[in-house]
């Protein structure tokens, strides 16, 4: 098993050290409550320095004026070293998030190949010249638009770090990551390994600590030039209202409720358990997670019961074995949380048809934990359809046809993820062309690969990750404008 730290510090400059008043707390394992470590609390202080050190290595270091080939080099070892450690991310992971190995293999060799990804993106990367009249020549150039403040959640805690360092630093920036309290693990050890593969001190920096204390005072430094944030809707829309006071450059990742749209011509054996993973996996704590089953009403009885005979067999518990398809909740606060609104659901007139508790036996004796949930007798305008729970419960409503399923399907304030089941061409790209979301899967349970656009409409947020967009978002466009003409441009004619 991998050896963790005793304690983790701050990494600033490309060096470890304790908050600035020495103080700490503690990290643990949510599948056991276990402490695995305690971890540095930042102070404003430390803010400061991390700030300054990231806008040293802006203004004055050598990266990001490197040759984009080079940045390159450095992503593709960055890769190299992941899969060298594979392991021990992967155990350090699962031990801190509580999330399955299976889970965990998956999003880790996912952020694997995320350097990759931008380590070859960013070799094409570039402005253009444009079309101007006679005489005068138009060119652009992509420059890195400065130090960034990378603030991420903890329910995919590697793999988030991975969508927000790979592109800036690729891009040139300096990163501030501020990992979430409950899972600063993986970030330390993926900034270990950048600095291993090459990244100039002051690049990568890594703070931790309370995100209601030294966030807003990140996100309103007027040393940063750019706030890059995933998280839930509410922390996102404060982040907004701070970073406006300096103008500075925003991408937001929030929360959704994404609709999953079954049609009768669907083959519901792919649909059923399709639909399972797009709820069940990663313990529903996925910011795509398809919380709202729409199912067309010819074939609601039958799908429903196939969907519960399917969760019936879904293994919670340890996440260490290769078995288990739900893990832990991340804290036993998030555990209440999601319990509340089951419990929200059953006042509401919900019917609990699976789940709507902990499991059962002593193995859950310690940890959080919650059954795979499914929630019949449920409306649209319920709370429990609107409001995003970020566990394993899913409501299953009926439909009649396309145009009722877009109208509930978009009858939300977010438009995160969607999917669409049906054998008809049509009517999946239809339903693709009519749903207000930025990601819409086809027959299809998964949805984000290295290359492929991942954001929100709506106030699921904006900018987008994990593609080749995401450049433009770490970069400025600067445009220069020359004249090569013979004729002297007298234009006030003096
Ligand atoms: P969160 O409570 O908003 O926290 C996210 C991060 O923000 C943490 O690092 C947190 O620090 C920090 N933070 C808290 N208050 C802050 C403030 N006022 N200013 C600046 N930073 C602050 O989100 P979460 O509970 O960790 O994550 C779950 C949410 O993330 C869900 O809503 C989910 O949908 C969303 N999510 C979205 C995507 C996407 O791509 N759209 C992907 C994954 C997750 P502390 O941990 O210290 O509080
Ligand atoms: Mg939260």
């Amino acid at each position: 098993m991998v050896q963790l730290k005793e304690t983790y510090q701050l990494l600033i400059n490309g060096e470890y050290s304790n908050s600035s008043n020495n103080e700490f707390f503690e990290t643990y394992n949510p599948a056991t409550g276990e402490v695995l470590a305690t971890v540095a609390k930042a102070t404003k202080e430390d803010v400061d320095r991390a700030v300054d050190a990231a806008r040293n290595a802006f203004e004055n270091g050598k990266w990001p004026k490197m040759p984009q080939a080079r940045r390159a080099r450095v992503l593709n070892k960055i890769a190299d070293i992941m899969r060298e450690r594979f392991n021990d991310l992967v155990e350090a992971e699962v031990l801190n998030s509580g999330k399955t190995v299976a889970a965990a293999k998956g999003q880790i060799g996912q952020a694997i190949e995320d350097f990759e990804f931008y380590a070859g993106a960013i070799t094409t990367f570039g402005g253009r010249t444009n079309p101007v009249p006679n005489g005068f020549f138009n060119y652009t150039v992509k420059e890195p638009v400065g130090v960034c403040a990378q603030i991420i959640p903890w329910n995919y805690p590697l793999m988030m770090a991975a969508w927000k360092i790979a592109p800036a630093i690729a891009a040139g920036c300096p990163v501030i990551l501020k990992p979430a309290s409950h899972t600063p693990i993986t970030a330390y050890m993926l900034a270990d390994i950048c600095h291993e593969a090459g990244v100039p001190a002051g690049v990568v920096n890594v703070i931790t600590g309370s995100g209601s204390v030294i966030g807003p005072y990140l996100t309103t430094h007027p040393g940063v030039d750019k706030v890059a944030f995933t998280g839930e809707t509410e922390t996102g829309k404060d982040i907004m209202a701070k970073a406006s006071t300096t103008l500075k450059r925003v991408t937001l990742e929030l929360g959704g409720k994404s609709p999953n749209i079954v049609f009768d011509d669907a083959d519901i054996e792919g649909a059923v358990v399709g639909s399972i993973y797009g709820i069940f996996y990663n313990t529903g704590q996925s910011c795509e997670a398809r919380s709202r089953l729409f199912v067309h009403e010819s074939i609601y009885d039958e799908f429903v019961e196939k969907f519960i005979e399917k969760a019936k067999k879904l293994k919670v518990g340890d996440p260490f074995d290769k078995e288990t398809h739900m893990g832990a909740l991340i804290s036993k606060e998030h555990e209440g949380v999601v319990d509340g609104y089951v419990k929200l659901a059953i006042e509401e007139g919900g019917e609990i048809l699976y789940g709507g508790k902990r499991p059962e036996g002593s193995e859950f004796d310690k940890g959080y934990w919650y059954m795979p949930t499914v929630i019949g007798n449920v409306t649209n305008d319920m709370r429990i359809a609107q409001e995003e729970v970020f566990g394993p419960v899913v409501v299953i409503m009926k439909f009649k046809d396309e145009d009722e399923v877009l109208k509930l399907s978009n009858d939300s304030i977010f438009g995160l993820g969607s999917a669409v089941w049906t054998k008809d061409h049509g009517r999946a790209h239809r339903i693709a062309e009519g749903i207000r979301a930025g990601i819409v899967m086809v027959n299809c349970p998964i949805s984000a690969f290295p290359g492929t656009p991942f954001g929100g409409y709506k106030q699921s947020g904006f900018g987008r990750e994990l593609s080749v967009e995401t450049l433009d978002l770490y970069s400025e466009t600067k445009s220069v404008v020359s004249y090569n003409g013979e004729r002297l441009l007298n234009i006030f004619r003096i």
